[in-house]
Protein backbone atom coordinates (compact mmCIF):
# COMPACT_ATOMS: atom_id res chain seq x y z
CA UNK A 1 0.00 0.00 0.00
CA UNK A 2 2.96 2.46 0.77
CA UNK A 3 4.51 1.56 -2.50
CA UNK A 4 0.72 2.24 -4.09
CA UNK A 5 0.38 5.70 -2.16
CA UNK A 6 3.86 6.85 -3.34
CA UNK A 7 3.08 6.22 -7.20
CA UNK A 8 -0.21 8.48 -6.49
CA UNK A 9 1.66 11.08 -4.63
CA UNK A 10 3.92 11.13 -7.42
CA UNK A 11 1.21 11.21 -10.40
CA UNK A 12 -0.52 13.32 -8.72
CA UNK A 13 2.85 16.43 -9.57
CA UNK A 14 2.90 15.00 -12.83
CA UNK A 15 0.10 17.46 -14.04
CA UNK A 16 -1.39 15.09 -16.49
CA UNK A 17 -3.29 11.65 -17.18
CA UNK A 18 -1.32 9.09 -15.34
CA UNK A 19 -2.70 5.51 -15.40
CA UNK A 20 -1.40 3.02 -12.12
CA UNK A 21 -1.10 -0.07 -12.76
CA UNK A 22 -0.90 -2.63 -9.84
CA UNK A 23 -1.73 -6.69 -9.13
CA UNK A 24 -2.71 -5.48 -5.22
CA UNK A 25 -6.33 -6.11 -5.41
CA UNK A 26 -5.93 -5.46 -1.75
CA UNK A 27 -4.98 -2.36 -1.32
CA UNK A 28 -7.67 -1.37 -4.21
CA UNK A 29 -10.11 -2.68 -2.22
CA UNK A 30 -9.08 -0.63 0.40
CA UNK A 31 -8.83 2.32 -1.09
CA UNK A 32 -12.79 2.02 -2.53
CA UNK A 33 -13.65 2.01 0.98
CA UNK A 34 -15.08 4.80 2.89
CA UNK A 35 -14.49 3.19 6.34
CA UNK A 36 -10.75 2.58 6.47
CA UNK A 37 -8.93 3.81 9.51
CA UNK A 38 -5.06 4.01 8.15
CA UNK A 39 -3.61 7.21 7.41
CA UNK A 40 -1.82 5.72 4.39
CA UNK A 41 -4.75 4.74 2.81
CA UNK A 42 -7.20 8.13 4.11
CA UNK A 43 -4.30 9.99 2.56
CA UNK A 44 -4.19 8.22 -0.71
CA UNK A 45 -7.96 9.12 -1.26
CA UNK A 46 -7.62 12.15 -0.63
CA UNK A 47 -5.47 12.68 -3.33
CA UNK A 48 -7.48 9.88 -6.00
CA UNK A 49 -10.91 12.59 -4.65
CA UNK A 50 -9.24 15.75 -5.57
CA UNK A 51 -7.14 14.23 -9.03
CA UNK A 52 -9.52 12.31 -11.53
CA UNK A 53 -6.58 12.70 -14.04
CA UNK A 54 -4.92 9.82 -11.41
CA UNK A 55 -6.61 6.38 -12.79
CA UNK A 56 -6.04 2.78 -10.85
CA UNK A 57 -6.34 -0.65 -12.89
CA UNK A 58 -5.65 -3.54 -11.51
CA UNK A 59 -3.78 -6.63 -13.14
CA UNK A 60 -3.39 -10.47 -12.85
CA UNK A 61 0.40 -10.94 -11.61
CA UNK A 62 2.79 -13.89 -12.64
CA UNK A 63 1.46 -13.70 -16.06
CA UNK A 64 4.04 -12.54 -18.04
CA UNK A 65 3.08 -8.86 -17.76
CA UNK A 66 6.63 -6.95 -18.68
CA UNK A 67 5.34 -3.60 -16.52
CA UNK A 68 4.42 -5.85 -14.13
CA UNK A 69 7.54 -8.07 -13.86
CA UNK A 70 9.77 -5.29 -13.58
CA UNK A 71 8.54 -4.21 -11.19
CA UNK A 72 8.52 -7.23 -8.99
CA UNK A 73 11.88 -7.49 -9.91
CA UNK A 74 12.85 -4.07 -8.29
CA UNK A 75 10.61 -4.46 -5.78
CA UNK A 76 12.61 -7.39 -4.88
CA UNK A 77 16.13 -5.80 -5.42
CA UNK A 78 14.84 -3.15 -2.65
CA UNK A 79 14.65 -5.44 -0.24
CA UNK A 80 18.30 -6.69 -0.07
CA UNK A 81 19.93 -2.83 -2.04
CA UNK A 82 17.47 -0.46 -1.01
CA UNK A 83 17.32 2.48 1.46
CA UNK A 84 15.78 1.24 4.58
CA UNK A 85 12.12 2.86 5.38
CA UNK A 86 9.93 2.94 8.61
CA UNK A 87 6.52 2.25 8.75
CA UNK A 88 4.32 3.59 10.88
CA UNK A 89 2.70 1.35 13.75
CA UNK A 90 -1.10 1.24 13.20
CA UNK A 91 -2.91 2.06 16.03
CA UNK A 92 -5.94 0.72 17.44
CA UNK A 93 -9.34 2.74 16.64
CA UNK A 94 -10.34 4.81 19.43
CA UNK A 95 -12.39 8.19 20.12
CA UNK A 96 -10.64 10.72 18.24
CA UNK A 97 -7.21 8.48 17.77
CA UNK A 98 -6.15 8.66 13.91
CA UNK A 99 -8.81 10.06 12.79
CA UNK A 100 -7.99 13.93 12.12
CA UNK A 101 -4.52 13.40 10.94
CA UNK A 102 -4.60 14.01 7.59
CA UNK A 103 -6.55 16.47 4.83
CA UNK A 104 -9.05 13.92 4.23
CA UNK A 105 -9.88 12.49 8.04
CA UNK A 106 -10.04 16.63 8.82
CA UNK A 107 -12.68 16.81 6.37
CA UNK A 108 -14.53 13.63 7.99
CA UNK A 109 -13.78 15.02 11.39
CA UNK A 110 -15.51 17.75 11.25
CA UNK A 111 -18.14 16.41 9.94
CA UNK A 112 -18.59 13.73 12.04
CA UNK A 113 -16.96 15.27 15.33
CA UNK A 114 -16.79 11.51 17.34
CA UNK A 115 -16.80 7.77 16.00
CA UNK A 116 -19.77 6.13 16.75
CA UNK A 117 -21.90 3.58 15.13
CA UNK A 118 -24.92 6.20 14.84
CA UNK A 119 -25.95 6.92 11.39
CA UNK A 120 -25.04 10.13 9.68
CA UNK A 121 -28.83 9.41 8.02
CA UNK A 122 -27.49 10.99 4.70
CA UNK A 123 -29.31 10.57 1.86
CA UNK A 124 -27.88 8.32 -1.58
CA UNK A 125 -27.29 11.56 -3.08
CA UNK A 126 -25.50 12.78 -0.22
CA UNK A 127 -23.36 9.74 0.03
CA UNK A 128 -22.35 9.93 -3.63
CA UNK A 129 -21.55 13.64 -3.73
CA UNK A 130 -19.43 13.45 -0.53
CA UNK A 131 -17.57 10.81 -1.78
CA UNK A 132 -17.74 11.43 -5.40
CA UNK A 133 -18.75 7.93 -5.89
CA UNK A 134 -21.32 9.12 -8.16
CA UNK A 135 -22.39 10.12 -11.50
CA UNK A 136 -19.80 12.72 -12.32
CA UNK A 137 -17.33 12.49 -15.27
CA UNK A 138 -14.59 12.88 -12.68
CA UNK A 139 -15.46 9.23 -11.60
CA UNK A 140 -17.27 7.57 -14.43
CA UNK A 141 -14.30 8.36 -16.69
CA UNK A 142 -12.14 5.84 -14.19
CA UNK A 143 -14.06 3.00 -14.98
CA UNK A 144 -14.47 3.72 -18.53
CA UNK A 145 -18.06 4.86 -17.95
CA UNK A 146 -17.26 7.61 -19.62
CA UNK A 147 -15.18 9.29 -22.48
CA UNK A 148 -13.89 12.07 -20.55
CA UNK A 149 -13.40 13.50 -17.04
CA UNK A 150 -14.78 16.91 -18.23
CA UNK A 151 -18.22 18.48 -17.86
CA UNK A 152 -20.17 19.64 -20.94
CA UNK A 153 -19.41 23.23 -20.35
CA UNK A 154 -15.80 22.35 -20.74
CA UNK A 155 -14.48 21.95 -16.96
CA UNK A 156 -13.47 19.30 -14.99
CA UNK A 157 -17.10 17.56 -13.52
CA UNK A 158 -16.74 16.68 -9.84
CA UNK A 159 -18.87 17.14 -7.33
CA UNK A 160 -17.50 21.00 -6.11
CA UNK A 161 -17.28 21.84 -10.05
CA UNK A 162 -21.16 21.04 -9.83
CA UNK A 163 -22.09 22.42 -6.77
CA UNK A 164 -20.30 25.74 -6.80
CA UNK A 165 -19.02 26.32 -10.17
CA UNK A 166 -21.14 24.70 -13.54
CA UNK A 167 -23.23 27.60 -15.25
CA UNK A 168 -26.01 23.41 -16.11
CA UNK A 169 -26.23 23.59 -12.50
CA UNK A 170 -27.08 27.43 -11.37
CA UNK A 171 -29.88 26.74 -9.84
CA UNK A 172 -28.90 24.70 -6.94
CA UNK A 173 -25.31 26.37 -6.54
CA UNK A 174 -23.37 26.42 -2.85
CA UNK A 175 -21.36 29.83 -2.64
CA UNK A 176 -18.01 28.67 -3.59
CA UNK A 177 -15.10 28.85 -1.21
CA UNK A 178 -11.78 29.62 -1.32
CA UNK A 179 -9.25 26.39 -0.49
CA UNK A 180 -8.62 27.47 2.94
CA UNK A 181 -12.02 27.21 4.15
CA UNK A 182 -12.65 24.31 1.96
CA UNK A 183 -13.45 21.91 4.78
CA UNK A 184 -16.16 24.08 6.72
CA UNK A 185 -17.46 24.25 3.17
CA UNK A 186 -18.11 20.40 3.13
CA UNK A 187 -19.10 20.72 6.82
CA UNK A 188 -21.99 23.00 5.77
CA UNK A 189 -22.81 21.56 2.60
CA UNK A 190 -23.25 18.20 4.40
CA UNK A 191 -25.14 19.01 7.52
CA UNK A 192 -27.19 22.06 7.20
CA UNK A 193 -30.56 20.37 6.10
CA UNK A 194 -31.49 22.42 3.77
CA UNK A 195 -28.05 22.41 2.35
CA UNK A 196 -28.24 18.68 2.07
CA UNK A 197 -31.62 19.03 0.37
CA UNK A 198 -30.14 21.30 -2.07
CA UNK A 199 -27.73 18.49 -2.52
CA UNK A 200 -30.08 16.03 -3.01
CA UNK A 201 -31.89 17.80 -5.96
CA UNK A 202 -28.25 18.80 -7.72
CA UNK A 203 -27.42 15.25 -7.49
CA UNK A 204 -30.91 13.86 -8.78
CA UNK A 205 -31.00 16.73 -11.79
CA UNK A 206 -27.54 15.28 -12.64
CA UNK A 207 -28.73 11.97 -12.87
CA UNK A 208 -31.85 12.80 -15.16
CA UNK A 209 -30.12 14.81 -17.45
CA UNK A 210 -26.82 13.29 -17.64
CA UNK A 211 -26.37 14.04 -21.37
CA UNK A 212 -26.62 17.42 -20.63
CA UNK A 213 -23.70 16.62 -18.45
CA UNK A 214 -21.55 14.94 -20.81
CA UNK A 215 -19.10 16.60 -23.25
ZN1 LIG B 1 -19.94 22.06 -15.89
Amino acid sequence: MLALKATIECSNNANEEVNIWSDNESSFQALKSFHVKSKIIQEAQMILLGNARIRLGWVKAQIGIKGNEIADILAKEATTDGIPASLPIPKLPSRRTNYCSSSFSLLLYSIIPKISNKQLHWSRECTQFATGHGLFPSYLKRFCLHSTDYCGCGEIGNPLHYATRCPLTLSYHHKESSPQFIVNWWKSALSIKLSRQNTDNLITFLATNEDLIKS
